[in-house]
């Protein structure tokens, strides 16, 4: 799965280095954001296999921009994955309800993260073929 695009849009920094450096040693090419707004626009220019999305961001957040995305032909194929804090009963159906194809909480459970990441890419590529 090596050399496939991940976009990580997180507003804490601590979080998005980690993320980074952590997909990075596994092989992908990671672009990240920190606001809900130019998240969207990379998104939408880049075209990346997957979208990694904290759902507390500023200018727009989480869940309007997977609605965003699923809802626009030419970005509705991409992964979209919540990372997120949020995890009360009712924030994990709401990030699906949105539009995530997946659910990942905060704080991460690193030596799982990139075997979830994985996974998640080859359900949406069965998806798609
Ligand atoms: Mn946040």
């Amino acid at each position: 799965m090596a050399n496939e695009t991940v976009l990580v849009i997180e507003d804490n920094f601590d979080n998005l280095e980690l993320v980074r450096f952590v997909l990075s040693q596994a092989g992908f090419a990671v672009l990240s954001a920190t606001d809900g707004r130019s998240g969207l626009s990379v998104a939408r220019e880049k075209l990346p296999d997957m979208v990694l999305l904290d759902l507390s961001i500023p200018e727009m957040d989480g869940w309007q921009v997977a609605a965003q995305l699923k809802g626009d032909p030419a970005t509705a194929h991409i992964c979209v994955v919540a990372l997120t804090g949020h995890t009360l009963p009712g924030d994990r159906q709401r990030a699906f309800d949105s539009g995530c194809d997946g659910y990942i909480s905060k704080p991460l459970d690193l030596p799982n993260f990139v075997g979830e990441i994985q996974a998640l890419l080859q359900q949406s590529q069965a998806r798609r073929s």
